[in-house]
């Protein structure tokens, strides 16, 4: 017989109810109970939708991050969310959002927990923040009331908790101690936590620990052993989870582990399947994760069962089957979405379609492929149609990447020729002055937008508007004395889906919401087929931008790494190959813009970074195809038109090599944060081209004073000669308010003047 299980389900709800409810009670507007019915309801409705598995994963959910929910189980809660009087979940909303000053009776304000990505997901969780006096004990109520919900469903479950090793790889310490010392006083926590969950009658427990598709060093793996021995004779029986990649240099640690079963992602680390059975000894459990827990296709359901059926002849019993990971991250039902192109439709599968993927998965490994040969058939039917759509295979596509070989992607001249050339023609003072694209989106553009998109407001009308918008910003940008302007944006809501929605090859659903952090969800677009560009997709707007000024006016345009990063992405080639598809489309539009008379034009990787492998053996191969995937969008250029790139990544030391291989005449870099502690790489490493370090900090409603810029660009002009450097905001202005924008760009505009009077004004 073959177990089923999942690793965890989405928790937001098929219409998001749960960020409504969420953003309802921190309104104000839902107490705390209603808000916990709420959570209750969706958990009965995903047990229900989970009912025919043989355990069902119990502790998954969370009313904000699961990570935050293990730092509370273990009584790791920083001192200042503790406040007498009020109740737990306001601590943990107050360490999960923060809380400005005023907000509530105490006056100097709570800063939120940092926040930062999942592994290689876009999920974001709360960092737990350690120091060497951190002490841990247990607080096991909000686990053990859902466990008893979830008895009390009279349905197999296991509850679901994140390993020792992963929490504290997760957590940071603010003192700087190794994160490791801390293991022996969590130990204990943990054992009495198991100990817990055998007196409430739980058989199996689901110990999450994918830090071990990382590389560890020896001290981590060290840890690994003491820790589970530590905890071995304690507790139900559990089992190891690891997912997101393959175990390597772990995968001897990760079977000798005194644990009853492991789980292995077989979409990332199908080649290790064999040594792993190998390895594993035989009182143990194997769980294979088969279906794709990190995207949206159908899984070929034949292939995996040629996959499985000889190893569950090997393994009998002990085969447990899953999907690769929770399926948090993909969205939660397909039947939501009435209004998806039916085509493209019947090739996908979200998490309540992998689910019944996995129950047939399961039939057939139990009663033989001939009780359920009409689903594999249907399956099979889907897949061939799939392939053999002329929606998915553009024959021009193919011949335009085949034609480019392995060109590099390289401008025609170095750097240095074409600043010359970029002088002559832009003559902007020194320190020259620009923004990184996005102007407020006021209600007023939005309401015009959904008009339209409602069919209320017809074409005519809302391009007049956002024609009107543009010039209301070229002259806001005149009157600030900016140097080098931008349309403003007004007519994207998104970086990826204005793009995505012009190109053939993408789909966009309606609600295929996905948890990005807490209540904020994103509906990544589905990029299903060969990238072709059938027109421009921003020439007029930037036509109609330039004609209004003298300014050199920026064309705006998102890079085909982000397009990538930010996309459920096609999985039969290989995603170096999208990439170069896009890039191709983008080229197109590169080359439109230069011939429209556009002399500088953008192109955004605010995305670049998170695609990086989690192990830094891969990290190489990745940025070799994704820089040069963005030099082939930028490089069909002249020298004289001047090529911008904004990366959104503070983080970026480890990759700065690969940042000044992308040639880009300009970035602009977010910054104004770490008070330009990360311009530090540029001390040894001479960056070749311009660059802004960001100086204004968009994520901030405060308005920044012209000292604190001139200060900040003058630590940058101890790193940067002034010459090559750029005064700008971090970011795109879209989310603040004009009566913020406004004041903050005359500083920056008043801290250049005064720049260019400290070094002089010669022309950059
Ligand atoms: N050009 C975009 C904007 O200004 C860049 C956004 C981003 O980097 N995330 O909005
Ligand atoms: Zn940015």
């Amino acid at each position: 017989m073959t177990t089923t299980h999942t690793l965890g389900f989405p928790r937001i709800g098929r219409q998001r109810e749960l960020k409504f409810a969420l953003e309802r009670h921190w309104r104000g507007e839902l107490p705390t109970d209603a808000l916990l019915q709420t959570a209750a309801d969706l958990r009965a409705r995903h047990a229900r939708i989970q009912s025919r598995l043989d355990w069902m994963p119990v502790g998954d959910f969370s009313l904000y991050d699961q990570v935050l929910d293990m730092s509370f189980l273990l009584g790791c809660v920083p001192d200042r969310a503790q406040r007498s009087g009020d109740g737990p979940l306001d601590a943990y909303f107050r360490v999960a959002r923060g809380r400005a000053a005023g907000d509530d009776s105490c006056c100097s304000g709570v800063h939120a927990g940092e926040m930062t990505k999942w592994f290689d997901t876009n999920y974001h969780y709360i960092v737990p923040e350690l120091s060497a006096d951190s002490h841990f004990s247990l607080n096991p109520q909000p686990l053990l009331e859902q466990i008893r919900e979830a008895k009390a469903r009279d349905h197999a479950f296991k509850p679901v908790i994140i390993g020792p090793l992963t929490w504290l790889w997760l957590g940071k310490t603010t003192d700087g101690s190794p994160r490791l010392e801390l293991l022996p006083r969590l130990l204990p926590v943990y054992r009495e936590l198991l100990q817990r969950l055998t007196d409430e009658g739980v058989l199996w427990l689901q110990i999450d620990e994918p830090v071990l598709v990382t590389e560890l060093d020896t001290t981590w793996q060290q840890a690994f052993r003491e820790a589970y021995t530590a905890l071995a004779d304690v507790g139900p029986k559990r089992i190891l989870t690891t997912y997101f990649g393959r175990l390597g240099d772990n995968l001897e640690l990760a079977c000798s582990l005194p644990v009853h079963g492991l789980h292995l992602d077989c979409t990332r680390a199908r080649q290790e399947v064999d040594a792993v059975i190998d390895t594993l000894p035989e009182d143990r459990i194997l769980s294979l994760g088969v279906i794709d827990g990190r995207n949206i296709w159908k899984t070929d359901l034949t292939a995996v069962l040629d996959f499985l059926e000889p190893l569950h002849q090997r393994l009998g019993k002990r085969l447990w089957i899953a999907p690769s990971c929770s399926l948090l991250h993909v969205p939660v039902d397909l039947d939501s979405e009435t209004a998806l192109d039916e085509e493209v439709r019947q090739w996908l599968a979200f998490a309540v379609q992998k689910l019944d993927e996995l129950d047939c998965l399961a039939e057939a490994l139990r009663y033989g492929r001939d009780s359920v040969q009409g689903r594999l058939q249907a399956n099979a039917q889907a897949l061939a149609a799939r392939r053999a759509s002329g929606r998915v295979r553009n024959p021009q596509v193919r011949q335009r990447l085949a034609a480019l070989g392995d060109d590099p992607g390289r401008r025609r001249s170095p750097h240095a020729q074409r600043a010359q050339r970029q002088r002559e023609r832009f003559r902007l003072p020194v320190f020259p002055t620009t923004t990184i694209g996005s102007f407020p989106q006021t209600p007023e553009i939005r309401q015009q937008r959904r008009g339209w998109r409602e069919g209320r407001i017809d074409d005519t009308a809302y391009a007049a508007f956002i024609r009107a918008e543009i010039a209301r910003c070229v002259s806001e940008q005149e009157q600030l004395g900016l140097d080098v302007l931008v349309h403003g944006e007004a007519e994207r809501n998104d970086m990826v889906e204005y793009f995505g929605e012009q190109l053939e090859g993408y789909a966009f659903t309606r609600h295929g919401w996905v948890q990005s952090y807490g209540s904020r969800c994103v509906k990544p677009p589905i990029l299903y087929g060969d990238i072709h560009r059938p027109g421009p997709m921003t020439v007029d707007w930037i036509r109609h931008a330039q004609s209004l000024t003298d300014k050199p006016m920026k064309g705006m345009l998102t890079g085909p790494v982000t397009m990538l990063n930010w996309s459920f992405v096609r999985d039969d080639q290989p995603r170096s190959a999208t990439c170069l598809q896009l890039a191709l489309a983008i080229r197109d539009e590169v080359q439109d813009l230069e011939a429209a008379g556009i002399g500088v034009i953008q192109i955004d990787e605010a995305a670049l970074r998170e695609g990086l492998p989690l192990r830094r053996g891969e990290w190489q191969d990745y940025l070799d195809w994704a820089i040069r995937a963005f030099r082939i969008s930028a490089n069909a250029v002249r020298d004289e038109t001047q090529i911008h790139t904004h990366m959104c990544y503070s983080e970026f030391n480890d990759i700065i090599e690969a940042i000044a291989d992308m040639d880009a005449d300009v970035i602009t870099i977010e910054t104004s944060r770490s008070n330009m502690e990360l311009l530090d790489v540029f001390e040894d490493f001479e960056y070749p081209n311009a660059i802004g370090p960001g100086v204004y900090d968009i994520h901030s409603p405060n308005i920044p004073s012209v000292e604190s810029m001139v200060a900040l660009m003058e630590q940058a002009a101890q790193r940067i000669p002034a010459e090559r450097l750029w005064v700008n905001p971090d970011c795109g202005l879209k989310t603040r308010a004009w009566e913020e924008v406004r004041p903050a760009l005359a500083n920056m505009v008043e801290a250049a003047r005064q720049l260019r009077q400290r070094h002089g004004s010669r022309a950059a």
